[in-house]
């Protein structure tokens, strides 16, 4: 399956770039490399939101990838009501948590996106 390695998200086999960092997918998934540490933290249909809620974790030096489910990834959420999701790890997830419901307290993430987990 098609795999973008810096987003950790697998596509389906006609996708040829990866729909959030427009980088060249892999053939498969690395032996060894899993998402299964990665909790979603975060999702929503709104891009501005999607941006805001990266630099707030790039500032607290989380390290996340985003789901976009609108631009073919992996179908792990099927009936999910946001387009786009944002995972951490599930070691930061506490901080990544805190972090982006900050950001909507200050008003700087809109309150449209949900805080998940
Ligand atoms: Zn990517």
């Amino acid at each position: 399956m098609p795999y973008c390695a810096d987003c950790k998200t697998e596509y389906r086999s006609e996708v040829k770039q990866c729909a959030d960092c427009g980088g060249e997918l892999t053939a498969s998934r690395p032996n060894g490399e899993t998402t299964e540490a990665f909790v979603e933290v975060f999702s929503t249909d709104n891009r501005e939101d999607i941006e805001t809620a990266r630099q707030v974790l790039a500032e607290a030096e989380i390290e996340y990838f985003v789901r976009d489910l609108g631009g073919g990834a992996f179908p792990v959420h099927m009936g999910a009501e946001h387009a786009c999701r944002i995972a951490v790890s599930a070691t930061q997830l506490q901080v990544a948590h805190n972090v982006i419901r900050e950001a909507i307290e200050d008003g700087a993430i809109t309150s449209s996106g949900a805080l998940l987990a």
